[in-house]
Parts: C-alpha cells; sequence; structure tokens
C-alpha cells in the first residue's frame, strides 16, 4: 500500500497507464491472441471444440479476475454497537485464485481472526474481502499479507491473523509435480505477535 503523496501519485499514474493500454485492447484482439496460443501448443483453433474457446476463457475472466473492480474500502462499514472484547474469527472461508507466475489456478481456505477494538464489521464482509483479494493474480504470501493490512487499517483492532492453506495447480501438474503437497502461510498483525494470542487463535481454526 502506498504511504507517502509522492508515492500515491506514482501510483495513480501507474494505475492511469494501465488503463489507457487496457483500453487499446479489445476483446477481439484479446480472443485473437488466445487462437495464436491454441495453434502455438500444436491445437487447431477451427476445430468445433476449439472455436469458442477463446470466448470462454475471457468470460471467465469476469469472475477470475473481479477483484481489480472492487475497492475493500467500501465493504468495510464498521459499527460499535455488539462490539466485544473477544477474538472474533471465521474459519475455513473457501477461495479460489489464481498464481500470478503461472497464471495456474491456486485454491483452498483462509481462516482471519481480530481482537475488535470498539468496532465489529459483518461476518460476511470478512468472507467478501477475502474475494476481492483472491480474485486477482496472486501469490499466496501477499494474499494473506493484504487481508491482515486492510483489516488494520478499516477496522482498526489489536490486532488481526490470517492462515491461508492452498493447493497450487502449478505444483501439482507441472514442476515436482506433488498432488498432496499443501502450502500454508500466514500473516500477524498487533496483539497476534503475542504467543497466547496466536494459540488461541490457532487452537479455535483447528480442525476437531
Ligand atoms: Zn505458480
Amino acid at each position: 500500500m502506498p504511504k507517502t503523496n509522492k508515492t500515491k501519485t506514482k501510483y495513480a499514474a501507474k494505475r492511469t497507464v494501465a488503463q489507457v493500454l487496457k483500453n487499446k485492447i479489445t476483446e477481439e484482439k484479446v480472443k485473437q491472441n488466445l487462437r495464436e496460443i491454441i495453434t502455438y501448443i500444436g491445437e487447431n483453433p477451427s476445430r468445433e471444440g476449439l472455436i469458442e474457446t477463446p470466448k470462454r476463457i475471457v468470460k471467465s475472466w469476469d469472475t477470475l479476475f473481479s477483484g481489480y473492480k472492487k475497492d475493500p474500502a467500501a465493504l468495510l462499514k464498521t459499527f460499535t454497537e455488539g462490539s466485544c472484547e473477544e477474538m472474533v474469527i471465521l474459519k475455513d472461508i473457501e477461495f479460489y485464485s489464481t498464481c500470478e507466475h503461472h497464471f495456474a489456478p491456486f485454491f483452498g481456505t483462509i481462516s482471519i481472526g481480530y481482537l475488535p477494538n470498539k468496532k465489529v464489521i459483518g461476518i460476511s464482509k470478512l468472507a467478501r474481502l477475502v474475494e476481492v483479494y483472491a480474485r486477482r493474480l496472486q501469490i499466496q504470501e501477499r494474499l494473506v499479507a493484504q487481508i491482515a493490512d486492510c483489516l488494520m487499517k478499516h477496522l482498526q483492532p489489536l490486532g488481526v491473523m490470517v492462515v491461508c492453506k492452498a493447493r497450487h495447480m502449478c505444483i501439482c501438474s507441472r514442476g515436482v509435480q506433488k498432488h498432496n503437497a499443501e502450502m500454508v502461510t500466514s500473516a500477524l498483525r498487533g496483539v497476534f505477535n503475542k504467543h497466547e494470542v496466536r494459540q488461541e487463535f490457532l487452537q479455535f481454526i483447528q480442525k476437531v
């Protein structure tokens, strides 16, 4: 996240360039590129089963990359009423994301816990927040960090912890080809740096 005004301006300029470039790339051009990819791998893009494939791929991106169009700040309406002093946890939120190194799917579950500081949010908002960041090109390490940082910024709790367990198709289907390897990443902020707080959260999210 940009911190200074200077980096903010730089970031905004970059986004504008990306926007301009995007406007020049038409859907037809993208589909043509996909037809070339199909040819490159040794297939015939004109055969019956493949003729509509570029169109279907582009359509699937409406869901897979929908996170770019969503503003996480707009989601996080906070409430002071009903706030508590105990840990709030939503565990095993399913997610589906795309590895930015290989453009391959990775998916699994994310568990989020926070210790409120006079403010809470609707619990479904945590699941929606996962969608905002998962539906982008991602790496699992950044995914948990972005969720944790966003909650720290907008909800201002005493602390946040996010744990993600996922299987990566880029590992299962190519490279080392390990089908059952599960990657675990976590991000902890604030009071979750304390051993006992972290332990309480980990105990809650453990499978019985
Ligand atoms: Zn990968």
